[in-house]
């Protein structure tokens, strides 16, 4: 009889094979007491095990790295820098010496510790990088334990569906190369690290599946469903036949799309659109490129602040932007300013006192910037200075009003004096856009248009600051939008501004990256869409595949209706049809 399991799909695509269920099982980690004396022993005992783990973590990346490229080795790095890091050994050490405990009890006090510090963040991203520091935890653990690190060798999981309770980065990797169908875990989540590596390595994935172990025996057959999140064990042949088509199908879909890779971008009536991606680091330029050699029309550099848990000095940016712009061979970089605040924080800030009642509201983005002028002056340095290097433009998040823009203006000109003054090279030229995201900047659109040289509209926010719904509160996430015609008008009025004044208006919110809009903006006038990078062959297709002529008074009927609810019936509809139109 066949079981549905359901998980969360982090990979999309289609797997079907034989199960093996990879079950390590972990010790469970107990106290006991070791005196003064035997202390200096036990912190020898620690130190073996790090040494170990790091050891068996460059044996793993040796073994792969003939064929893995280096960014993707670099999921490794992480790890190989975790237990570098002073809070793991130090950390550890004390609490062998404080509490006179074992060795793994020290550490497990330790990593409870650090996941709790992870779980207090506001940021999803930055919370599920506990899941590295457990990662982390257990392999020290098992050293510790002398239990081995085993992954079958050889050729006994080609082909196979990996059943596990969760996967480290490094366990994918290892699987990867001995080449498997596909992986279900019991726990983990959609951003964690395995995660988003199953992605860019294109390995159909469901993580989150509970009791999959308890419910899947080796050697029965499944087929998992990425996009859908379910696993079919013991399928019957109706469902063997239904999940071989879709995959065959599915299969010819990715070849059709790669051979859209490189190819330019431009209707059938032969407007020629621009196509770009978004980034958070110089390194997501390597998962762009394998879909398209394009340039990058959001590169939100809060990452690199997050990551670094303070502002990073001008260096520091100044080589990070340029490792972006070399990866880019050419193409553009458009560099976003900070937005830190809201859902972007660092842990400094956090600790540093009480959050603001309505963050999304507060000092966040270019309002905080201009509050801590001598903190944002390097980053406008850095960009300024790369920018001599290559095409590269400036982008400002959450303006609200002219006022603001203009003080913005005029401190980056009195940055660009200084670097005159100081006879260091910079773009005297960059061209400087904003960042559409508030109503009241898009309302604003033909006044910040004159000062501009490109908008950009940022739907998540638009949507968020339109609509007073908080975009990462699940209770209100029923009302949040690109529809509403609220939203859409605001939209069309930014568009229209950018035509007016000739400067390109592009949008990089996620509305970009979700194929069901493209007609629909293509249809109001947008010219520049910069997406998500497994989206953009998608969204490249249809662009190819579209009259905008033909689309332009179909999308000015349809914005004529006044709720969300029949703007997306008619949408729908007129995408059905043109779809339809194009599969002959
Ligand atoms: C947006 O608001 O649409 C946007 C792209 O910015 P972020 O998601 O980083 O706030
Ligand atoms: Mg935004």
């Amino acid at each position: 009889m066949s079981i549905l399991i359901n998980g969360i799909g982090v990979s999309t695509g289609i797997a079907i094979g034989e199960a093996y269920v990879y079950s390590r099982e972990h010790q469970e980690v107990h106290e006991y007491n070791v005196p003064v004396s035997q202390q200096k022993k036990e912190i020898q005992r620690f130190k073996a095990a790090l040494a170990k783990a790091g050891s068996q973590l460059h044996k793993i990346k040796n073994k792969i790295a003939v064929d893995t490229p280096a960014d993707i080795l670099a999921f490794i790095d992480t790890h190989l820098l975790m237990l570098e890091d002073p809070t793991f050994d130090e950390g550890t050490v004390a609490n062998i010496k404080k509490l006179s405990c074992n060795a793994e009890w020290a550490l497990y006090l330790q990593s409870q510790r650090l996941v709790k510090v992870f779980d207090e963040m506001e940021d999803a991203y930055l919370r599920t990088r506990k899941d590295d520091v457990l990662h982390v935890v257990r392999r020290i653990q098992d050293c510790l334990a002398d239990a081995p690190d085993h992954i079958p060798d050889g050729q006994q999981l080609k082909g196979r569906i990996i059943i596990a309770d969760d996967l480290t980065p490094a366990d994918t990797l290892m699987l990867q190369h001995q080449k498997i169908a596909g992986f279900v875990t019991e726990f983990g989540g959609q951003l964690s690290h395995t995660a988003i590596l199953s992605k860019n390595i294109g390995i159909p994935a469901i993580v989150g599946a509970h009791f999959a172990r308890q419910l899947i025996k080796t050697g029965e057959i499944l087929i998992i469903d990425g996009l859908q999140g379910m696993v079919i064990n013991s399928p019957d042949k109706h469902s063997l036949k239904h999940y071989r088509a879709l995959q065959k199908e599915e299969i010819a879909r990715k070849s059709l799309l790669h051979n859209l890779r490189d190819a330019p971008v431009v209707s059938t009536d032969g407007k020629v659109i621009t196509l770009h991606g978004n980034i958070d680091r110089p390194e997501d330029i390597r998962t762009l490129r394998s879909f398209d050699n394009t340039g990058v029309g959001l590169y939100r550099t809060e990452m690199l602040f997050i990551e670094k848990n303070t502002w990073p000095d001008e260096e520091t940016q100044f080589k990070t932007y340029k490792r972006a712009l070399f990866r880019l061979k050419g193409e553009l970089l458009t560099i976003r300013t900070i937005d830190l605040g809201a859902d972007k924080e660092t842990q400094d800030s956090v600790d540093q006192g009480p959050m603001a009642h309505n963050p999304a509201m507060g000092l966040r983005a270019i309002r905080r910037c201009m509050k801590e002028p001598e903190s944002f002056v390097p980053q406008l340095r850095a960009i300024l200075r790369v920018a001599a290097l290559g095409p590269v433009r400036m982008m400002i998040p959450m303006l609200t009003n002219i006022e603001e823009l203009q003080q913005v203006l005029n401190l980056i000109a009195r940055v660009k004096r200084q670097l005159r003054t100081q006879n260091i090279q910079f773009d005297k030229n960059i061209k400087v856009g904003a960042m559409i995201e508030v109503p009241a900047a898009a309302l604003s659109a033909d006044a910040f248009a004159k000062q501009l040289d490109f908008l950009s509209i940022g739907t998540n926010d638009l949507i968020q600051y339109t609509l007073a719904l908080d975009r990462i509160d699940d209770e209100v996430s029923y009302l949040y939008n690109p529809l509403n015609p609220a939203v859409l008008q605001l939209i069309q009025m930014t568009i229209n501004a950018g035509k007016k004044a000739r400067i390109p208006v592009s949008l990089c919110g996620e509305m970009a990256s979700n194929p069901q809009y493209t007609r629909l903006l293509l249809g109001m006038g947008l010219e520049y869409f910069s997406v998500q990078a497994n989206t953009l062959l998608e969204i490249k297709h249809i662009i190819n595949h579209s009259k905008i002529s033909r689309l332009r008074p179909k999308i000015k009927q349809i914005l004529e209706y006044s709720s969300a609810h029949e703007i997306e019936i008619q949408l729908n509809q007129l995408n059905q049809r043109e779809a339809e139109k194009y599969s002959h």
